[in-house]
């Protein structure tokens, strides 16, 4: 099977003012067709320097797919650069010069004379219409490999990888024995990236296809299976025991698969149970309330978001007696307690949920560090406060408590599920 390198072009991805989205991109689509990328390089719009890593990437590669430089400005130097390793020259080609003058006449300007440049191509190039703008993809074969310039914009690269490259590899490439790479992810919550590891060690160990990576994020860890098989089918059946071993392990704390997030899964168990919710948030400043309002249909659960910030307004909106809070402070277990008791009756929901806590970085007290957090829930016959210690700054102790509130509500309703 043929292996690719993808070579990005463009100074501003070395300076870090861009990412460098278009090779991810195009490593997954390549992935989803089973097609090894060995290597991937970055260079600046430099003439020599991409002639060196183009001729690098002849060494090791049978499919070089380049992005970015093919534009009309003077910076734009890839197809220079590429004609000198294939020693070959560039000549204007008429029928592409009178498409890109169309497409300015279409919109109502004259075509700058830079453009012109972009229908220079080399002898023997193959092609690849632009619909999207200015500058062809071209396709051009030597010494029985193949490399391939994209322009830079990345929907105008999509489009041509999408329509173009990917069907070109597969007749070319593609052999009865050829085998497609597919990935399932599983979220977990509420655990450390070791302790993971240590729950499924061995199997972590003993398994090659699928193979098993463990991706920590800010707020979840990611358990990635990766199988290789003809197709997608045969790929999910060699994933899923694994993943029945996984989740027999690690159970609820698994909360989501692939792109689903934390507050999609809490919508979805709500919509399910019937369920109707208020919130009541002090520190994460109505970050929960737009979280869960990121998910259509909300209006059916999400009844009303309180953000009872100061002490008078968790008095005055939330019901929240002076002398919890005199006592106690506005941080504590009881005020988190009497907030979802209060958004509830207020709201007239079935659940009310509450959060206070010390944001930082200044704000800590005696007794009371940056990081102290009490998430509370209350329904018609109960409630539950837990205190939580955490850590980061200001911004990721809001993100964690606005996950970890949310994780709190959808163990609930879990457990709601099953009694049913
Ligand atoms: P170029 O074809 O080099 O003129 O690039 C046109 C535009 O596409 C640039 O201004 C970038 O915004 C974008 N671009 C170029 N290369 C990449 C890349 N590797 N990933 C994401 N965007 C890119
Ligand atoms: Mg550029």
């Amino acid at each position: 099977m043929a292996s690719v390198e993808i070579v990005s072009i463009g100074t501003e991805l070395l300076l870090g003012q861009i990412l460098d989205t278009n090779s991810t991109y195009i490593s997954q689509k390549l992935a989803e067709i089973g097609v090894d990328v060995f290597f991937k390089s970055s260079v600046g719009d430099n003439e020599t320097r991409i002639e060196n890593c183009i001729r690098q990437a002849f060494e090791r590669a049978d499919i070089i797919i380049v992005t970015g430089g093919l534009g009309p400005t003077v910076d734009d130097v890839t197809k220079n650069a590429v004609v000198k390793v294939l020693g070959k020259r560039l000549f204007l080609n008429e029928k592409i010069l009178e498409k890109i003058k169309n497409n300015f006449k279409h919109r109502g300007v004259s075509m700058p004379e830079s453009n012109v440049s972009q229908a220079m191509i080399p002898h023997g190039a193959i092609i690849i219409d632009n619909e999207l703008g200015t500058a062809p993809g071209l396709l051009i074969n030597h010494n029985s490999k193949i490399i391939i310039l994209l322009p830079g914009v990345p929907r105008e690269m999509k489009a041509m990888i999408e329509n173009n490259v990917l069907p070109y590899i597969k007749k070319h490439y593609h052999s009865d024995k050829s085998e497609i790479i597919k990935s399932k992810v599983l979220k977990v919550f509420g655990m450390g990236e070791s302790m993971v590891d240590a729950k499924i060690l061995d199997i972590f160990k003993s398994s090659s296809n699928p193979s098993i990576a463990l991706l920590a994020d800010t707020t979840e860890v990611k358990i990635r299976l990766t199988a290789k098989a003809k197709d997608e089918i045969f790929a999910l059946k060699l994933i899923a025991p694994l993943e029945k071993d996984i989740r027999n392990r690690l159970r609820d704390s698994i909360f989501a698969v692939d792109d689903e997030t934390m507050e999609y899964v809490v919508a979805k168990l709500l919509l399910q149970s019937k369920l109707t919710i208020s919130v009541a948030e002090s520190h994460t400043g109505g970050f929960i309330s737009h979280k869960l309002t990121n998910i259509p249909d909300s209006s059916k659960y999400f009844k009303r978001g309180i953000i009872a910030y100061s002490d008078e307004s968790k008095v005055e909106l939330l019901k929240v007696s002076p002398e919890a809070i005199r006592l106690f402070g506005a941080v504590s277990k009881q005020v988190a307690d009497a907030m979802a008791d209060g958004v509830r009756r207020i709201a007239n929901t079935d659940i009310g949920l509450a959060v206070t806590g010390i944001a930082g970085p200044s704000g800590e007290r005696e007794g009371k560090p940056v990081g102290l957090v009490y998430i509370a829930m209350a329904w018609k016959d109960s409630s539950i406060c837990d205190e939580y210690k955490l850590k980061g700054d200001r911004i990721l102790i809001k993100e964690q408590t606005a996950q970890l509130a949310l994780d709190v509500l959808r163990r609930y309703l879990l457990k709601m599920q099953n009694v049913k």
